[in-house]
């Protein structure tokens, strides 16, 4: 079993695609097992993608990320990261596969609509970012 953080961007807030979203996880082999809406801070934000700061578009997607609310979830389920990964598709919407949410749903490469970690290191620093042991059912 393995665990991974998956985020409704805020263009997927505000687009009105929690639905959609959460339909195709439903769909999966993925189970939630947590769940809540936030708004970020620009600080909480560059906190997140701390790992990115030295990218050219650090600036823009901080800025996008607490642009709005958000809503963050725990995936659960064996190889949760690459089946998620698989579910998101390529970070551009453009190489993205038939059927993935990136594919189905966004419209910029930046205004991707989903975020999901890439590695059980990133999973558990995501995780724990957000959520503490209470707030993820057993
Ligand atoms: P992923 O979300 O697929 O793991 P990355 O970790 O490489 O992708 O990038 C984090 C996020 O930064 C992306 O989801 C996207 O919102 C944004 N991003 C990535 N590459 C670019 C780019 N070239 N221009 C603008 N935004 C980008
Ligand atoms: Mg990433």
């Amino acid at each position: 079993m393995q665990r991974t953080l998956s985020i409704i961007k805020p263009d997927g807030v505000s687009r009105k695609l929690i639905g959609k979203v959460i339909k195709k996880l439903e769909k999966s082999r993925l189970k939630i097992i947590a769940m809540k809406m936030l708004h970020m801070t620009r600080a909480q934000a560059e906190g997140f993608y701390a790992v990115h700061r030295e990218r050219p578009f650090f600036a823009s997607l901080t800025d996008f990320m607490c642009s709005g609310p958000v809503v963050v979830m725990v995936l659960e389920g064996e190889n949760a990261i690459s089946i998620y990964r698989d579910l998101m598709g390529a970070t551009n919407f453009k190489n993205a596969a038939e059927g993935t949410i990136r594919r189905e749903f966004a419209t910029d490469i930046e205004k991707n609509v989903v975020h999901g970690s890439d590695s059980p290191e990133s999973a558990a620093f995501e995780i724990g970012y957000f959520f503490n042991s209470f707030e993820i059912v057993k």
